[in-house]
C-alpha cells in the first residue's frame, strides 16, 4: 500500500511519488516538479521525491538485503512474477499511456498500441528465456564440466526521458529474470510512469528489496548511486557525457557496465529503390518530434534523384499533424522540455550563421513546445549538425554520386548505433550489411527486429548489447564447474 501522502491524482490516475526501497514507499525532504509539454506553464503535475545519497545508499541496502532471496528463486518461480507483471501492465495499459502521454508529450494512441505493450512483452520474454535456459554440459577428460548461471548481484538501471517506459521495461525484464535485484533510476523530466511500473512491481509480488526506486536528478541520486561498490552491475541508457562519468565509477569499483548512447544515423536512399516508400520513411523520422535515439537524421540520397525525392520528401512532411499528443490524428508530439527545445534551436541557429541552408523550418513554434520539421543543406560533411546528435525534428539532407561514396558519409561520424537503406539491389542490400558502421541496419524497412537479436551500437553509441541472450549473459556471472569423475556417492 502506498502511503496517501505519497500519492499524486495525474489527471484521475494515482501516482506514487516517493522512492520505493525495500518494499516501502519512502519521502525525502525536497522534491522536483513533474510538469507537462503539452502546457508548460499551466500543467504541474506532481512533486517527486528528491533523493540524495542517503537515498542511494538505502536502496543499494536494500537491494543487497533482496539478493538473498530472489537470486533463490527458481527461475521458474522468477517467471511467474515476471509474467504478473506483464499481466498488469497490459491491464493498466491507458493509465500508462495517458500518464506517459502528459509528463513527456508523446502520442498517447502510439503509447498504447506500440510502448506500453512492448513493456509487458519485454517481461514475458525474459520471463520465458530464463525458463528455457539450460545449463551448458559437457565431458572433456573424464570430467564432467557444467556451466552455472550465477545471478550477479544489486544493479543500477538507469534510464533517460524518451520512451521511458518501454526503454525501462527493456533493462529492467533481463535484470530481474537473471535473479538481480535492482534500483530503478529513472530521468528527471520522466519520472511518472517508472513510479507506476514499480507499484505494479509490488502488486506482482517481488520479495521485498527485489525492486527498488529511487527518483531525482542525475548529477546528485544517480551520481552517488552508480559510485556505491555494492552493485556488482550497471546498465545505463542515455547520453555520451553521462555515460563517460558513469564509466568512471564502473571502473573504480571493477562493474560491468553497457551504456545505450545516442546515434547520429544515417537513412540512405540508393536510385534503384522505392524512392517514394523511401520518401515517406524519410518523413517519418519526425515522429516523436525526433527524439529517438534509432532516428535516420542524415538523409544521403543518390544526387540523380535529388529533386523526385525531395517533392516527395516535402509533401510527406507537409502532410504530418503537428498538434496535441493526446489527439490520435496528431503525428508529430511536442518536444519533451522547454530547455530541450532551447538546445535543439542552437544547433539549427549555429548551423544557419555557419552558412549552411535552412532547406524547411528552422525556428521554434508559437504556443506551443512544437519545434518545425527542419531539413538542413550543411555546407560540409564536418558541419555540426552532421556529426553531432541533435535529438530533435532536425534532419540533414545530403547527396552521393556512387556506392562508395555513400558508404564514406555514412560511416563519417563517431557514432554507430543504427542505419536504414532504400535500394532494389539484393546484392548492395548484402554489401552495404556488410560494409556499414553500426549496430543495426535496416534495408528498406525500419524498427521492426526480433528481441532476441542483438541491440546496441558502436563508436560512441555505446558498449555491449542487449536483447536475448545478450542481455541475460550479461546480468550473469558465468560459473564453470569441472568435477573429475571418480566420486563414490
Ligand atoms: P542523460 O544522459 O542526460 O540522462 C540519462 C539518465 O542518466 C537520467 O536518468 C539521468 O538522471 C541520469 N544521470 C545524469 N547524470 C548522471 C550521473 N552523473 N550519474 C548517474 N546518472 C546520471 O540522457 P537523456 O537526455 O535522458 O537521454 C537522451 C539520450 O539517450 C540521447 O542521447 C539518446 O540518443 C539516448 N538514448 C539511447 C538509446 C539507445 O538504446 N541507444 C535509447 C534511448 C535514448
Amino acid at each position: 500500500m502506498t502511503d496517501e501522502s505519497l500519492v499524486a491524482d495525474v489527471d484521475g490516475v494515482s501516482v506514487p511519488t516517493g522512492h520505493l526501497i525495500g518494499g516501502v514507499w519512502v519521502d525525502s525532504p525536497t522534491t522536483f516538479e513533474s510538469r507537462s509539454p503539452l502546457g508548460w506553464d499551466d500543467m504541474l503535475l506532481a512533486n517527486i521525491a528528491r533523493g540524495d545519497a542517503r537515498t542511494a545508499a538505502a536502496a543499494v541496502g536494500a537491494a543487497v538485503e533482496g539478493f538473498t532471496t530472489w537470486s533463490r528463486y527458481s527461475p521458474t518461480e522468477r517467471a511467474e512474477v515476471l509474467h504478473r507483471l506483464a499481466d498488469l501492465i497490459e491491464a493498466n495499459n491507458e493509465q500508462i499511456a495517458h500518464v506517459e502521454c502528459l509528463d513527456m508529450g508523446f502520442l498517447q494512441e502510439s503509447m498504447k498500441l506500440r510502448l506500453v505493450a512492448r513493456g509487458a512483452v519485454n517481461f514475458r520474454l525474459y520471463a520465458d528465456l530464463i525458463v528455457e535456459h539450460e545449463d551448458r554440459r559437457w565431458d572433456a577428460k573424464s570430467m564432467d564440466n557444467h556451466v552455472i548461471r550465477m545471478p550477479a548481484g544489486p544493479t543500477a538501471v538507469i534510464t533517460p526521458w524518451n520512451a521511458p517506459f518501454m526503454l525501462s521495461t527493456w533493462k529492467l525484464a533481463p535484470a530481474l529474470a537473471s535473479g538481480n535485484t535492482v534500483i530503478h533510476k529513472p530521468a528527471e523530466w520522466s519520472p511518472l510512469t517508472a513510479a507506476l511500473l514499480a507499484q505494479l512491481a509490488v502488486e506482482a509480488g517481488f520479495p521485498a528489496g527485489a525492486y527498488n526506486l529511487v527518483q531525482g536528478i542525475g548529477h546528485e541520486v544517480g551520481a552517488a548511486l552508480v559510485a556505491d561498490e555494492r552493485l556488482r552491475r550497471i546498465t545505463f541508457t542515455g547520453s555520451v557525457p553521462t555515460a563517460r562519468l558513469i564509466g568512471k565509477s564502473a571502473a573504480e569499483n571493477i562493474v560491468p557496465f553497457t551504456a545505450e548512447l545516442g546515434g547520429k544515423n544515417p537513412l540512405i536512399v540508393f536510385a534503384d529503390s522505392d524512392i517514394a516508400a523511401a520518401a515517406k520513411k524519410a518523413a517519418w523520422q519526425y515522429d516523436d518530434s525526433g527524439q529517438v535515439c534509432l532516428s535516420g537524421t542524415r538523409l544521403l540520397v543518390e544526387e540523380s534523384i535529388r529533386d523526385e525525392f525531395l517533392e516527395i520528401f516535402h509533401a510527406e512532411s507537409d502532410a504530418l499533424v503537428i498538434g496535441d499528443s493526446r489527439d490520435s490524428a496528431t503525428d508529430v508530439a511536442p518536444m519533451a522540455h522547454p530547455d530541450h527545445r532551447e538546445n535543439v534551436d542552437g544547433f539549427v541557429q549555429r548551423a544557419r550563421a555557419n552558412g549552411d541552408t535552412i532547406v524547411r523550418g528552422g525556428n521554434k513554434m508559437p504556443g506551443s513546445l512544437h519545434y518545425e520539421l527542419t531539413l538542413i543543406e550543411p555546407t560540409s560533411n564536418n558541419s555540426e549538425v552532421v556529426q553531432n546528435e541533435i535529438f530533435g525534428p532536425v534532419l540533414t539532407f545530403q547527396t552521393f554520386t556512387d556506392e562508395a561514396e555513400a558508404i564514406e558519409l555514412a560511416n563519417s561520424t563517431q557514432y554507430g548505433l543504427s542505419a536504414i537503406v532504400y535500394t532494389g539491389s539484393r546484392e548492395r542490400a548484402e554489401r552495404l550489411g556488410e560494409e556499414l558502421r553500426a549496430g543495426l541496419v535496416w534495408v528498406n524497412t525500419f524498427l521492426v527486429r526480433d528481441l532476441t537479436a542483438p541491440f546496441g551500437g558502436c563508436g560512441i553509441s555505446g558498449i555491449g548489447r542487449e536483447g536475448g541472450d545478450h542481455a541475460l549473459d550479461f546480468h550473469a556471472d558465468l560459473k564453470t564447474v569441472m568435477i573429475l569423475d571418480n566420486t563414490t556417492t
